[in-house]
């Protein structure tokens, strides 16, 4: 049986990019944490089934809750790094990104002792022209990518519709790093998101079951995420247009819900293992390559 990938961006629900209209960054210290109960209950769920995670961290989350993210190792799961502040990468400069990167790794690094392979950017914001930020994981010593949504998405802050759909290998100008692309749903000729986040809350479960069950039959685990927010039906409203009211707190009562039924049906695990993998096998395995050919 296959193990799929199950990643926590771990984040306060106050630092949602699409909050971001509402809250600036300057207000974040204003809030109280709510991350100790979502926490928690991810742990617990974890924990029953014999299950590990990757839990993609922000920096300015760390630099408050050492304890916490010091935990989260301590109970086996994988520590990896979600950027500092936030900040998608079509709003940052290289240098930006590179400082925020650094400094998150860095800090997390020193928190629990272990090296930190990976990078989920905020809100998948690695798109087309913005390759140069996979570079610089590279040189920062990232092994692995998380942020290539291979979707596309009118309008959208995020997708990267020349992605492939299955973990990779990249080669990049400044050398390789392995890629663990959100899974997606493969319909009629196109790829649907289906990895987690509001695609779990708001539309019916067997979208995201037929999504990992696609991912067993090509023998190739798959990835979901989901933020501890997510877990937290009492969060605080904040006053956001409609829309993004039913994307940000529709369906919310459901997670805990849909996550048991979730475990219930699939084995989870971290990303890490998946790629060492990869890179063991000098990133041409061969039976990645052949379902992305
Ligand atoms: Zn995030």
């Amino acid at each position: 049986m296959i193990a799929h990938h199950f990643t926590v961006d771990l984040e306060e629900f106050f630092q949602v990019a699409a909050l971001e209209s509402r809250v600036p960054r300057s207000e974040w210290g204003h809030f109280e944490s709510r991350l100790a109960a979502p926490v928690a209950q991810l742990l617990d769920l974890l924990a029953s089934h014999h299950a590990q995670a990757t839990f993609f961290v922000l920096g300015w989350v760390a630099a408050r809750q050492p304890e916490l993210i010091r935990a989260i190792a301590r109970a086996g799961h994988e520590i990896a790094s979600h950027g500092w502040d936030h900040a998608r990468v079509t709003t940052q400069s290289p240098v930006q990104f590179q400082v925020s990167i650094r400094r998150t790794k860095d800090l997390l690094e020193e928190i629990t002792g272990e090296p930190v392979w990976g990078f989920r950017a905020p809100s998948f914001s690695i798109v087309r022209g913005r390759e140069w930020a996979l570079d610089l994981l590279i040189n920062e010593g990232y092994r692995y990518d998380s942020s290539l949504f291979p979707v596309r998405r009118p309008g959208g802050g995020y997708g990267y519709p020349a992605g492939l759909s299955d973990p990779h290998w990249l080669e990049r100008p400044a050398g390789g790093l392995v890629e663990i692309p959100p899974t997606t749903l493969r319909w009629c000729g196109m790829r649907l998101p289906a990895a987690g986040g509001a695609y779990f809350r708001l539309l019916p479960y067997g979208i995201v079951q037929a999504a990992f069950r696609q991912s067993e039959q090509r023998g190739i685990p798959g990835t979901f995420y989901i933020h501890p927010w997510e877990l937290d039906p009492a969060q605080p409203r904040l006053a956001v247009a409609w829309h993004t009211r039913v994307r940000h707190y529709g369906g919310l009562s459901r997670t805990t819900r849909q996550l048991a039924r979730l475990f219930s049906e699939f084995r989870f695990t971290a990303v890490r293992d998946t790629v060492a993998a990869i890179a063991a096998s000098r990133g041409r395995p061969p039976e990645v390559a052949a379902v992305c050919a």
